[in-house]
């Protein structure tokens, strides 16, 4: 009377999803759910390291082209 079988709302579309030993995607309904779940983390983390840069220079390209472009010396 007391196994009532509980339900979560996967996180990436919201389906009802039965938690339990055998889903071992749970939260996540399926595999690919909990995929796009991590590639929506990873892709977020990108778009707010570049906006570190409000001027569009790349820290590596202005460092590159200061040691290519000849002796500092002449
Ligand atoms: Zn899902």
């Amino acid at each position: 009377m007391n196994r009532r079988p509980r339900t979560v709302s996967c996180p990436t579309c919201g389906r009802s999803v039965p938690w339990s030993a055998e889903n071992r995607w749970r939260p996540f309904c399926s595999e690919r759910c909990r995929l796009i779940d991590l590639g929506a983390w990873l892709d977020g983390g990108r778009a707010i390291a570049g906006e570190a840069a409000p001027d569009g220079t790349p820290m590596e390209d202005a460092a590159a082209d200061a040691e290519g472009s000849g002796p500092p010396g002449h």
